[in-house]
């Protein structure tokens, strides 16, 4: 999802790129380049060109204190980011939230706000406080399908995508030949990690995990980083921290029960992959990125490939090494960046559209 535009006095969506003008009509002074990346852990901020330095503070969140009130918490967001933009700056933010880009509304991200459900205006807050700053809000998908996309352009990509794998799961397909990310009417594309999982795993039908968003038998359940420490305890495994130095090291020993939970985990990534050819069969490229892709490697991709190699009907005739080496992406880490990508926005933002 994502992509507002919030300009001083302004608010309405516009076009990228315009420059501030004086009262007088005249442009301003080249105006500074301001760009954050805010997570349920971390910000991470930058002020200059993509090669400036990153600075790394801790994240005011849910996650890192769990005491605070939501309305402190929003506060203390805003305070942070107002105080870090310098004067008169195009401030580009990629958050890790659900964001309808129509209006700047966030609808919620449990790392940062916990389970508080009510919509936030981020962006008339921060227009509020520092009008002579033009924020950009972005979802961080939307920014990292935008670095994705940047760093691996090749000449005949009719469409891209960005799926990450990590707390969460959620997936952008951009139009490169329209350079347009199509949203629907709330702003939103690609939540995948709230539809129910699709599975014929005896072990997980009906299995009744419960994801973050509280419903169960969501594919976040079954296949996020918290998802993977469910099903483990569902197999009679420790689900907790020791899982994740355990899980790579029992799966290169060859650990059979190692190896079902990977196969059950990745089982319900593998059908909503077929769906997605299925239905978009000029989706030409697919980054995987996140912690569950970082964090097992190989062990993931070889598993996922090889499910994908099965046929399941004639719909899905399984697909070959070869098909799966030019339309999969497995990134490791740092090769995507979230920081990077709400840098890179400009000039989709006027195709992030319904
Ligand atoms: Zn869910």
């Amino acid at each position: 999802m994502t992509g507002v535009k919030t300009t001083a006095g302004g608010g309405s969506r516009a076009s990228a790129g315009s420059a501030p003008r004086t009262s007088a009509g005249t442009p301003p002074q080249e105006a500074a380049v301001f760009a954050a990346d805010v997570g349920g852990t971390w910000v991470r901020l930058r002020t200059g060109g993509l090669d400036a330095p990153v600075e790394r503070l801790s994240s005011p969140s849910r996650l890192n204190h769990p005491d605070r009130s939501v309305t402190r918490l929003r506060e203390d967001m805003i305070e942070l980011l107002c105080q870090a933009a310098p004067r008169g700056a195009h401030a580009a933010i990629s958050f890790g939230a659900a964001i309808d880009h129509l209006s700047g509304t966030v609808y919620g991200s449990a790392p940062l706000w916990g389970a508080a459900a009510e919509p936030f205006d981020l962006g008339a807050a921060l227009r509020g406080r520092r009008p002579d700053v033009t924020w950009q809000l972005v979802n961080d998908v939307s920014a990292a399908l935008v670095d994705f996309a940047a760093t691996h352009t090749r000449p005949g990509l009719r469409r891209v995508g960005y799926l990450t794998l990590s707390s969460g799961i959620a997936l952008r397909v951009a139009d490169l030949e329209r350079l347009r990310i199509p949203v629907d009417e709330r702003g939103l594309q690609g939540e995948i990690g709230h539809l129910p999982a699709m599975t014929t795993a005896p072990e997980l039908r009906r299995a009744g995990l419960l994801c973050e968003c509280g419903a169960p038998d969501h594919l976040a359940s079954v296949s996020s980083g918290p998802g993977i420490a469910r099903v483990a305890e569902r197999l009679g495994l420790d689900g907790g921290p020791a899982l994740t130095q355990w899980l790579p090291e029992a799966l290169a020993a060859g650990d059979p029960r190692a190896r079902r939970l990977l196969e059950l985990c990745i089982g319900p990534v593998a059908h909503m992959l077929r769906t997605l050819w299925c239905l978009d069969p000029h989706l030409d490229l697919l980054g995987l990125g996140g912690g569950v892709i970082e964090g097992l490697g190989a062990h993931y991709a070889d598993e996922l490939r090889r499910q994908l190699g099965h046929a399941t009907s004639y719909a899905d005739p399984g697909r070959s090494p070869d098909w799966l080496a030019g339309r999969l992406l497995f990134c490791g880490p740092g090769t995507v960046d979230a920081l990077r990508g709400a840098q890179r926005i400009g000039r989709w933002l006027p195709g992030i559209a319904p």
